[in-house]
């Protein structure tokens, strides 16, 4: 399978932006790729990016995050999976990091297919509170899959993972300028994918 990666969501500044590093995205990729414990270059899809002009933050009612990329169904092929990383955080975030990000989501995609009915779950256990699904869907992924990524990729996942790293990263992007969009609830970001036209923050 080839790495393919979209920038229908890209105007035309973005788009020569993004070509600075494109060879740094798939390279990235790739070798997040080779460390997967699931051999994702030989199998029938390969998770498809989608590069986003933005930085995503997204208000829940008691906090809010930064997304710098995320797993959603490939608006091409609703069956599949796809990832959708930020542009500013492609363009700034040192390549090891990049690589940890990707293998993460790439956890994510293998726990969608081991156990689909996951967030099902914490979502009933948690009653609904988004942030409680969100922290334990984030522990469960660490717990149950970094330890079977290969080197470096694993070494990579949990120093992403440390708190000061975390705040390393997002200060990088602050003081990048990036543009930064407001999503309220997790699902406002679909809504945007499937008509980016019309999306408005007021959701
Ligand atoms: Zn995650």
């Amino acid at each position: 399978m080839q790495i393919e990666i979209s920038t229908r969501y890209l105007d035309k500044d973005s788009i020569a932006r993004f070509d600075k590093v494109k060879s740094k995205t798939e390279n990235c990729y790739l070798e997040a790729l080779r460390s997967s414990p699931i051999n994702f270059l030989e199998s029938e899809y390969l998770p498809r990016i989608y590069v986003i002009p933005f930085v995503r933050k997204v208000i829940l009612p008691d906090r809010w995050i930064f997304v710098f990329n995320e797993v959603l169904p490939d608006p091409l092929e609703e069956k599949y999976k796809a990832f959708f990383p930020s542009l500013p955080f492609l363009e700034v975030i040192e390549p090891k990091f990049v690589i940890a990000n990707f293998a993460h989501e790439l956890a994510h995609v293998i726990d969608f297919a081991v156990k689909p009915n996951r967030i099902e779950e914490l979502w009933k256990k948690h009653k609904g509170n988004a942030r409680l699904v969100h922290e334990e869907l984030e522990q469960k992924i660490s717990e149950e899959y970094y330890g079977r990524f290969k080197e470096p990729a694993k070494t990579w996942l949990y120093e992403l993972d440390e708190e000061s790293n975390k705040n390393r990263v997002l200060n990088q992007i602050n003081e990048s300028g990036a543009e930064v969009r407001e999503f309220r609830g997790i699902y406002a970001f679909g809504q945007f994918l499937k008509s980016p036209e019309t999306f408005t923050k007021e959701i």
